[in-house]
């Protein structure tokens, strides 16, 4: 484990509003998170970055959505050497999974890591929005850039019809996360003409949002590049990195396998080993454990 953490402040969203609400921000650390993240699934720095990147976003999209109590899942499937990426969302915990967490890429000519050659440039983003009512809200759109912050842009102006800012950001090296984080800004229906420009002067700000947020707080981010924006702190909220599997959810879905295959796992005389995708949890389910799943106990198990 990397414990080369430098700046200490604990990763968190902070969410503001610009010029009496005009606009709206969400600004995201994510620094020990992609570290976590990177050390659960022994990543390349490619994929690190690729994380880096997607758990901001994802922490900002779970932002919007939280008031409502939803839980989210974004997956992102381009034609990349990492595969399909998956965040989930509840609340302020977060939990992500890569198909191929090892694959590495040599940085870019401008020596970044090659999120984009990691993610893909075609394919899919699709966002999963559950409010334990109804049907689940699914949209989807295709990659951008595969960059991330772009596509997470389009998905915005286009999923959600808000026009919208995005810039996502990890500085990572040889296994070490330095930094990693997010802002997105939403121009809400009453912005004006004069806010839209002056927001649009920040860009450049925001290209190295990494380095930025490397040695200050987001507070303090905000209070400075915001100055003449009427800048509104609303919250800043803790953001965590932690799975919701448990010993129960990963019995269900062995009993979801159905009897065939319960019955060949019994034939081997050997514990039945899953693993979480997430957290990489392996949980083993004995002989006794598969027998009775095998007699019904587990058919009123739909959740
Ligand atoms: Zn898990």
């Amino acid at each position: 484990m990397t414990q080369s953490l430098i700046y200490p402040d604990p990763d968190s969203l902070l969410r503001l509003t610009l010029r009496k609400g005009q606009a709206r921000a969400l600004m995201a650390r994510s620094t020990r998170m992609a570290q976590q993240a990177a050390d659960i699934h022994r990543a390349s720095d490619a994929a690190a970055a690729a994380m880096g990147r997607l758990l901001p976003a994802c922490a900002m999209l779970g932002g919007l959505v939280k008031e409502e109590k939803g839980r989210l899942t974004v997956t992102v499937t381009g034609d990349g050497a990492g595969g399909r990426m998956t965040c989930g969302v509840s609340g302020n915990r977060l939990k992500i999974s890569v198909e191929n967490p090892q694959a590495e890429l040599p940085p870019t000519p401008e020596g970044r890591q090659d999120v984009a050659g990691f993610v893909g440039r075609s394919g899919r983003l699709v966002v999963v929005k559950d409010f334990n009512a109804g049907e689940p809200f699914t949209s989807v759109i295709n990659l951008v850039s595969g960059e991330l912050g772009e596509d997470f842009a389009h998905y915005f102006t286009i999923s959600e019809q808000t026009p919208s800012l995005v810039a996502l950001g990890c500085l990572n090296e040889a296994g070490t996360v330095l930094s990693s984080g997010g802002i997105l800004i939403q121009a809400m229906p009453q912005c004006q003409e004069r806010t839209l420009r002056a927001l649009e002067l920040r860009i450049p700000f925001f290209a190295n949002i990494s380095r930025e947020i490397y040695d200050r707080s987001l507070k303090e981010l905000a209070l400075d590049w915001f100055s003449d924006l009427e800048p509104d702190v609303l919250a800043e909220e803790p953001l965590a990195l932690r799975c919701d599997c448990s010993r129960e959810r990963m019995r269900k879905a062995l009993g979801a396998l159905g009897r065939e295959e319960l019955e060949k796992m019994l034939r081997t005389g050997e514990d039945a080993r899953l693993t979480c995708h997430f957290c990489r949890t392996e949980r083993a389910f004995g002989p006794e454990e598969l027998r009775a799943l095998l007699s019904g106990e587990a058919t009123d198990g739909a959740d």
